[in-house]
């Protein structure tokens, strides 16, 4: 698995399929933010990160500007990653609390997290193509993380994104399946599919999600996965 990952990653971080995202990934690491002028920015898409034998996927939309299209790992170095990871490791699925930058030493107990977009949208925005063209990336992921049993989609666009994959395998009314913080449905593979609001700056400042809400989901979808 953890080959056929790298084989993947290989593919991914090279791709220029979506002009309009190739050019805003490379405008962002050349003009920077203030606060990371010496970071040498990644600039390229960002693959999955994790345990290749994980039994959790966390999806995500896309890597942040400064975040995962700086350091070249998802999740890692905004304001974001910062409260997802306290969570994860709070509930012991981290082994630390913390995610600022490749080589950290960060690592994830049976669970990986991918975006189902990899390169960074202005605004955070993608356009149906730039998803769609990024889609079979997602799909190959999913079919070599062959252990998971549950996907928590963060946001509403990973949550559709994962719909797309069910809805290409088994026939529903997507209406049937609406986004809403902790709502779960279980499909014919198995695999349970939770929804989460994004650990965004903007969903936490608001109050819309606290650390005691996405604790409490994270200790259900360990249960859900069978993670001891
Ligand atoms: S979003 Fe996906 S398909 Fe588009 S350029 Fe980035 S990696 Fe390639």
């Amino acid at each position: 698995m953890k080959s056929e990952l790298q084989a993947l990653e290989d593919s991914v971080v090279v791709c220029r399929r979506c002009p309009r995202l190739v050019e805003f990934r490379e405008s962002v690491a050349k003009a920077k933010r203030k606060q990371f002028m010496d970071w040498n920015y990644w600039g390229k898409p960002v693959p999955g990160y994790g345990d290749p034998e994980a039994k959790l996927l966390l999806i995500g939309l896309a890597p942040a500007a400064h975040g995962g299209n700086r350091t070249g790992r998802v999740f890692t170095g905004d304001k974001s990653a910062e409260f997802l990871m306290r969570c994860l490791h709070y509930v012991g699925l981290a082994n630390q609390p913390n995610s600022d930058f490749r080589d950290d030493g960060l690592e994830l107990y049976r669970t990986y997290m991918t975006p189902v977009l990899k390169c960074v949208p202005p605004e955070d925005k993608p356009k149906p193509d730039e998803l769609t063209n990024c889609f079979p990336f997602f799909e190959e992921e999913l079919s070599i993380l062959a252990n998971a049993s549950c996907m928590l989609a963060l946001g509403k666009i990973a949550f559709d994104g994962c719909l797309r994959y069910f809805r290409m395998r088994y026939e529903f009314k997507k209406k049937d399946y609406p986004f809403g913080h902790g709502n779960t449905y279980r499909f014919e593979s198995g695999m349970e599919l939770v929804a989460a609001y994004h650990p965004s700056p903007r969903n936490v400042n608001t109050g819309r999600l606290t650390y005691e809400a996405m604790i409490e989901l994270l200790e259900k979808v360990k249960l859900l996965s069978k993670i001891r």
